[in-house]
């Protein structure tokens, strides 16, 4: 543990570790050999309290802070990944923008949602829009009193589950001017035009469907656009600070699966015994152990000091651009090498689908590339080092060049 917890947040996460040592666990192989959504999970969390944690008590929620959901979030993904990322969604990302960013009438419907169990998607990603998501061609036209969305997203997490969606699409006035990029929120089933389209079949994480979204001709009334403080103009970059939350978020998970892998390869290690002695007397295992302790330990370290940041350029109170991509680039490729040296550890064991550490393998590897790749993170650590913008395109250079001349 890098951080003295308060009595409270150790109270948080003994409940939590109570939840996911039991139930939780006990149904993590299922979720995923079924490639169902756990609902049942869903209910235990309203139960336990462990949905909607940040939402400001004024709106239901407990006014909880990104520390004490990343605390929950360890937990679940030490047992169960996609319950890990459920617990991140519904307390960090899209819910987390509307609570910064949204009106009165936003806060208390998706509050609402949200408290019940409901994980909200949000959609960026866009099939020639991955990596540069500020490329994104979905647009919304202002036509008399209403918006007109069209467009295509695919990777959405929760698409066919999720009824609340934070949608980013290009914003156009009457005239067919673009005023930038803004998040629209629509709610599944209730908004005519909102497509779910197909279900990626996926390598890990499989209790949770990544899904392909259309709108056609998608009416919404103004009052679902969600305005970023700055205004539409920097919309794109603020909707991206409340995006560093759920950053953070998936780092947790992937330090959770991370932990999870470390404490059964520690426990194997004990009881398995080759040469008349347990394999943890061998150097060459005691060396991986070791390597997977410190990692782990500056994993959580970059992990918490990410959570409590709380220093986005808008003002908002989001985790830090810098800290959050610093800690989901090192923890989600620790978090790999920590998974695949416990399955090393079992041998013949880690790769069969009787242990968990073949699932947990398939689930990690996602943690690189969700949320930003970490190649596109290190350019986003090397522009905040290097105090530069690094526009990645040839456009975008020649553009920089031509104002320092
Ligand atoms: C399981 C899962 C869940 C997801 N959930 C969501 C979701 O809920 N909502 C959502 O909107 N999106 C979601 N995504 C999409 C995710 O954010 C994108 O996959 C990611 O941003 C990368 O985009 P891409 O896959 O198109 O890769 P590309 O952008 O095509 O990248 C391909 C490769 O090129 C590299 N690359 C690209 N540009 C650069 C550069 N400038 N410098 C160096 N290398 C570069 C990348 O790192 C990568 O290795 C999810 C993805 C996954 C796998």
């Amino acid at each position: 543990m890098v951080m003295q917890l308060s009595i409270d947040r150790r109270a948080l996460q003994a409940r939590a570790r109570e939840l996911a040592q039991g139930p939780i666990r006990a149904r993590a192989a299922e979720v995923d050999a079924s490639e169902t959504y756990p609902w049942d999970n869903v209910a235990r969390l309203v139960e336990a309290g462990l949905v909607g944690m940040t939402i400001p008590t004024r709106y239901g929620g407990q006014g909880r802070s990104f520390l004490d959901a990343v605390l929950v979030i360890e937990e679940m993904s030490q047992a169960c990944s996609v319950t890990g990322r459920i617990v991140v969604e519904t307390n960090m990302g899209a819910i987390s923008a509307v609570m910064a960013y949204g009106s009165e009438e936003q806060k208390r419907l998706s509050a609402d949602l949200v408290l019940k169990g409901d994980k909200p998607a949000i959609c960026i990603t866009e099939p020639e829009a991955g990596s540069s998501a500020s490329d994104m061609t979905t647009r919304a036209d202002k036509r008399g009193n209403r918006y007109v969305l069209n467009g295509k997203k695919h990777w959405i997490t929760g698409g066919g589950v999720s009824r609340l969606h934070l949608i980013f699409a290009r914003v156009y006035d009457e005239a067919g001017n673009e005023e930038g990029i803004g998040g629209f929120l629509a709610i599944r089933d209730e908004t005519p035009g909102l497509v779910i389209a197909g279900r990626e079949p996926t390598m890990g994480l499989r209790g949770i469907p990544e899904a392909e979204i259309r709108f056609e001709e998608m009416e919404l009334p103004p009052a679902a656009l969600l305005v970023p403080p700055r205004g539409l103009a920097k919309g794109f970059a603020d909707l991206m600070n409340a995006y560093n939350s759920q950053r953070v978020g998936a780092a947790a998970v992937a330090l959770g699966i991370a932990q999870g892998a470390y404490e059964l390869a520690l426990a194997y290690s004990e009881t398995r015994r080759q040469f008349g002695r347990p394999i943890n007397e061998f150097q060459g295992l005691q060396w991986k152990l070791a390597d997977m302790s410190i990692r782990l330990a500056a994993a959580q370290a970059l992990v918490y000091k990410a959570a409590t940041s709380g220093d986005a350029a808008d003002g908002s109170g989001f985790p830090d651009m810098l800290q959050a991509a610093q800690a989901k680039v090192f923890t989600s490729e620790a978090a790999i090498q920590i998974v695949n040296d416990a399955l090393q550890i079992f041998g013949a064991a880690g790769y069969s689908r009787r242990n968990p550490l073949e699932r947990m393998a398939r689930d990690v590897r996602m943690f690189t590339i969700g949320g930003g790749t970490a190649e596109v993170l290190r350019n986003v650590v090397a522009s905040a080092i290097l105090k530069k913008k690094l526009p990645q395109t040839r456009d975008g250079w020649l553009e920089q060049t031509k104002r320092r001349e």
